[in-house]
């Protein structure tokens, strides 16, 4: 591994600058009289008792999550409002707008992206190979000529559906020294183990969960991030102080008591899954389909409009990547109900008989 320096890359004034100190961060022991933080102490409109500020630092959250992902420490969990919100912040905490620069792999995730503009951030782009795979020579090469402060790897990678090449990555974590982002928004249906477990090996690994996906919980908005503690305490230090309401944590909490369901679930959607792309592949307007590791998978037609139009008017919405890098034709499609998946289905073959 190349020589890693964690407040290298850290922007000088984040390193220097002071914790927002909130009530809760001051006191946090046992009282019976809270009269310290501008509450409504008399009750809430809520039906709930939601009148008190959130935990800022969602202690009993993160060791329940420590314990679902085998994490030692909790202290190497961060919480955010959806992981939009941990990537966000990692532009921010290493990132001089105009100065520094990220390393993106296209087509991938259109957030990182985002979250480096809106910080006028430069972004250095690697584009995966013609099989959507890592290209690691190009990737170190890059990375040692434009010095990107982190490099972001999705796996599964979405648009395009795969897990990435774990020896590229790891190549990628040794040959580098930035910090290296492995998003895993979708790696509870690929059957692949997480990065997490190799926390301890690479002090430049970051890696992103979300119950947005496999749990099914997009409505709660809670996204993880885990790395070293110092990595994660540089987090803290700039998020807002409150940002996963109680609502949001007592929902999780609830669901983690429930992982088996879960686990059905995520079966279930990729039974679905493989018997769609069957079904599919077997129409004469198909021209591809991409194999995948999560809940969506891409397929590539000769008039990707048309078939989107179509499908429009049948009442299915699917999403047009056609415009992305090396995604010519294709439509990505995420896995529904075996209901919708047979609307989808039948709106396709209509068309495909239309053709003929
Ligand atoms: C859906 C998705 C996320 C999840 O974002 P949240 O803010 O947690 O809902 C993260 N990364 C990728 C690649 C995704 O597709």
């Amino acid at each position: 591994m190349i020589h890693f320096e964690l407040n290298a890359l850290v922007r000088s004034n984040i390193l220097k600058m002071e914790k927002y100190a909130s009530a809760r961060d001051e006191f946090s022991g046992k009282a019976t009289v809270f009269l310290d933080a501008n509450e409504n102490s008399i009750g809430s409109m809520s039906s709930r008792n939601l009148n008190r500020y959130p935990d800022p630092l969602q202690k009993q959250l993160r060791s329940a999550i420590a314990e679902e992902k085998n994490i030692r420490n909790a202290g190497q969990i961060f919480l955010g409002n959806g992981s939009d919100e941990a990537i966000d912040l990692f532009v921010r905490v290493f990132c001089e707008p105009r100065i520094d620069r990220i390393m993106l792999l296209p087509p991938t995730y259109g957030m990182y992206r985002v979250c480096a503009a809106i910080n006028d951030v430069a972004v250095t782009e690697v584009p995966l190979k013609e099989d959507f795979m890592p290209d690691t020579e190009k990737i170190l090469k890059a990375a040692e000529k434009t010095k990107p402060k982190i490099i972001f790897f999705c796996s599964p990678n979405n648009p395009s559906a795969n897990l990435m090449d774990p020896a590229a990555v790891e190549a990628v974590l040794h040959g580098s020294n930035a910090i290296v982002i492995v998003d895993e928004a979708y790696v509870d249906f690929s059957g692949a183990p997480s990065w997490t477990r190799r926390l301890d090996e690479f002090p430049n690994l970051v890696v992103l969960q979300t119950f947005s996906k496999a749990w099914g919980m997009a409505g709660v908005r809670l996204g993880m991030a885990f790395a070293s503690a110092e990595i994660i305490s540089l987090l803290n230090k700039i998020k807002y102080p409150y940002n996963i309401s109680d609502v949001t944590a007592e929902a999780v909490l609830k669901s983690l008591k429930r992982r088996e369901e879960k686990e059905i679930m995520v079966r279930r959607i990729v039974e679905e899954r493989n018997q769609l792309m069957k079904k599919i592949s077997g129409l004469s307007i198909v021209e591809k389909l991409l194999p995948s590791d999560a809940n969506f998978f891409m397929v590539r037609f000769a008039n990707p409009e048309a078939v989107y139009a179509r499908l429009r008017d049948n009442g299915v919405i699917v999403r047009n990547r056609s415009g992305l890098l090396n995604c010519r034709g294709y439509l990505r499609i995420t896995v529904g109900t075996p209901e919708e998946n047979d609307i989808l289905y039948k709106a396709l073959e209509a068309y495909a008989k239309e053709q003929s």
